[in-house]
């Protein structure tokens, strides 16, 4: 066990365990990261809850992600020790349930949810049980979270179709829209002075990747775009924060995955299917990416197969197992 290789590997076995201890012993703490700037990471593992931001401005409180309801419950009282000031906006990065299901608490207690307006054509889509009656992912979610059936769809009130600005002359937060990524409707808040990016799911740090809502194509471009901005903290929808190098990171999972897939992409859904411990065993031996790799690599590999004109390859039972370790990756628990 003296070889260098031998202590090679104990270091990286220190460095990932002090790393994991790291990322749960911040979840649900607050984290200042600049003068009235601060980070929050929620506990997925648990309650299936996102990071949240804040930004306390002269006269308001702006909450990055809404969260789901009980996630907004337990940071109300975390924004409430730190400053009286009325909390007016909740920015939905996107319309999952996880960052948007809290916007009727955060208008209980004051605040308008704003978002991409592209936040509101996914709603449409999804959320069929406010728009026309039918059943939709709240009613789904509702089956199995206590918080989400003791409250009610809020879609966002106020919109922006690229870009929204809050200046008040000492904080400037830019909320952004850069393209497709993680959903059709993913906005950024970018902090100009301070040099933070808070990205929603977008930028996630560890296996939370959901590629169902998603194109990967186009998320590579979205982060290119991100990227440009120059952040040198990086606030995740997922995952204790982390430097720019986060988005390099995000950006190699997608651009390796696809270049894994894309070599079986006119081969026949049974070959692809076959590979995809291949292509695990691949991405693994990345560093950069070997912590985006979760359960959900097959659905994962799938998408990307069929964004590439393949054919669906997990059986029903396998998809629906895939769409139960998406949904509690996303915190929507099942019984
Ligand atoms: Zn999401
Ligand atoms: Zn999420």
């Amino acid at each position: 066990m003296n070889s260098p290789r031998s202590r090679k590997l104990l270091l990286s076995v220190a460095a990932v365990f002090s790393l994991t201890a790291l990322a749960r012993a911040e979840v649900n703490k607050v984290e200042p990261i600049a003068p009235d700037v601060y980070f929050h990471e929620g506990d997925i593992q648990g309650h299936g809850h996102c990071n949240n931001g804040w930004v306390v401005f002269e006269d308001y409180v702006l909450v990055i992600d809404a969260n789901f309801p009980s996630g907004a419950q337990e940071i109300i009282p975390k924004i409430r020790a730190l400053t009286d000031k009325p909390i007016r906006f909740a920015f939905d990065t996107h319309h999952h349930g996880d960052h948007a299901y809290g916007n009727q608490f955060w208008v209980d207690n004051g605040a308008v949810p704003v978002a991409h307006t592209g936040v509101i054509e996914e709603m449409r889509k999804y959320e069929t049980g406010y728009y026309d009656g039918k059943p939709g992912r709240w009613e789904d979610a509702a089956k199995g979270r206590a918080d989400v059936a003791a409250s009610k769809l809020k879609p966002p009130t106020l919109l922006f179709p690229d870009e929204m600005i809050f200046d008040d002359g000492k904080h400037r937060v830019e909320l952004h829209y850069f393209g497709v990524a993680h959903t059709h409707g993913d906005g950024f808040a970018w902090l100009p002075k301070e040099k933070i990016l808070f990205t929603g799911d977008a930028c996630v740090n560890g296996p939370y990747n959901y590629l169902g809502d998603g194109d990967t194509g186009q998320w590579l471009k979205t982060l290119e775009a991100a990227k440009k901005l120059g952040a040198k903290i990086i606030c995740p929808g997922h995952g204790p924060m982390g430097t720019g190098e986060l988005l390099d990171d995000q950006h190699a999972f997608f651009a390796e995955l696809r270049k894994e897939v894309g070599k079986y992409a006119r081969k026949k859904p049974d070959q692809m299917k076959a590979a995809v411990d291949a292509i695990k065993a691949s991405l693994q031996k990345n560093e950069r990416i070997a912590r985006c790799l979760g359960n959900g690599l097959a659905g994962q590999v799938e998408k990307v197969y069929v964004e590439m004109g393949g054919k669906p390859f997990l059986n029903k039972q396998a998809a629906a197992e895939e769409h139960r370790r998406h949904a509690q990756a996303h915190g929507r628990e099942f019984k």
